[in-house]
């Protein structure tokens, strides 16, 4: 596995050593690498001849400074992670290779998608994704970059950037891979106390018993239990929970359309985000 950070090496390194025309997957990351990335990874190495992953914990994302700080970096053991799930490249750019001397991102207007939920709890995040995924398309010129379905309303943005630019690679959507009791996995888990940890449970038993409630309650009614629910869990500081349909994130009205319920909840010092499609 081969390792650059400039942007400018990618070019160099693909003619010296790949001359022939080879198929990109490419996997996006801000490292801390856990078994989800490995998930994109293992795809991405599978159904390509090349795998480029890149790690870079991208500032102009961040809302908050503090959140940026307290990320966990891991470079050495993301090295062998990835190289592990079949990379074979990574690319480990620095702030100013991606983005000279001052770090901008420029603003992704995409209506209500890039309003609603996670865009109005955390102000400028999704102009920061948009921002780094462009430049880091235009760098790595994948033909299919992977994506998880982890970030929900992240993965509908990339593939509206992509709609809106005519960018030329295809999205490949990857499901959440949770650990063995249920928690999404997430690089922030790491942060998490243990007593913390058994209160973030409470996000994936309120989704889970969602589905088992929607026979009886209409989506509006549901979003309402879910809240009251949520609400009451200890150590549960909740952001949102909302059912939307999956397409154009409005309030999901009617089961006959595809629902999801998406939350976002502080547990401890960390705010964790957890999804379930509700209707097959
Ligand atoms: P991150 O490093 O958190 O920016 O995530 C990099 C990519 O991995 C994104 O496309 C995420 O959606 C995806 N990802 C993170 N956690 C998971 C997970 N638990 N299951 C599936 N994909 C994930």
């Amino acid at each position: 596995m081969l390792v650059f950070t400039r942007p400018d090496e990618w070019q160099k390194l693909r003619r010296a050593y790949f001359n022939t025309p080879a198929s990109i997957g490419f996997v996006p990351t801000m490292g801390a690498l856990h078994s989800g990335h490995s998930a994109l990874i293992r795809r991405a190495a599978e159904e390509n001849e090349l795998c480029v992953v890149s790690i870079f914990v991208n500032p102009t994302q961040f809302d908050r400074s503090d959140d940026l700080l307290a990320y966990p970096r891991a470079l050495s053991a993301d090295l062998a992670a990835a190289e592990a799930a079949g990379c074979d490249l990574v690319f480990a750019p620095s702030i100013e290779g991606m983005y000279g001397s001052r770090p901008e991102r420029s603003a992704a207007d995409y209506g209500h998608l890039t309003e609603t939920l996670e865009a109005a709890k955390r102000p400028g995040h999704f102009d920061g994704v948009v921002t780094i995924v462009r430049k880091l398309f235009k760098t790595v010129n994948p033909d299919k970059a992977y994506f998880g379905e982890k970030d929900f309303q992240q993965l509908a943005v990339v593939r509206e950037l992509v709609k809106r630019e005519k960018l030329p690679v295809r999205i490949m959507p990857c499901a959440l891979v949770r650990d063995a009791d249920g928690l999404a996995l997430s690089s922030r888990n790491v942060r998490l106390s243990p007593a913390d940890r058994q209160n973030a449970l409470a996000l994936w038993h309120t989704l889970r018993e969602m589905k088992s409630r929607k026979q009886h309650l209409d989506p509006r009614k549901l979003e309402k239990w879910a809240q009251r629910h949520l609400e009451q869990q200890p150590g549960v500081e909740l952001e949102y929970v909302a059912l939307v349909n999956e397409n154009s994130f409005e309030p999901a009205q009617k089961w006959d359309e595809p629902v999801r319920a998406l939350v976002a909840a502080k547990v401890g010092a960390v705010r964790l985000i957890d999804n379930e499609p509700l209707t097959d």
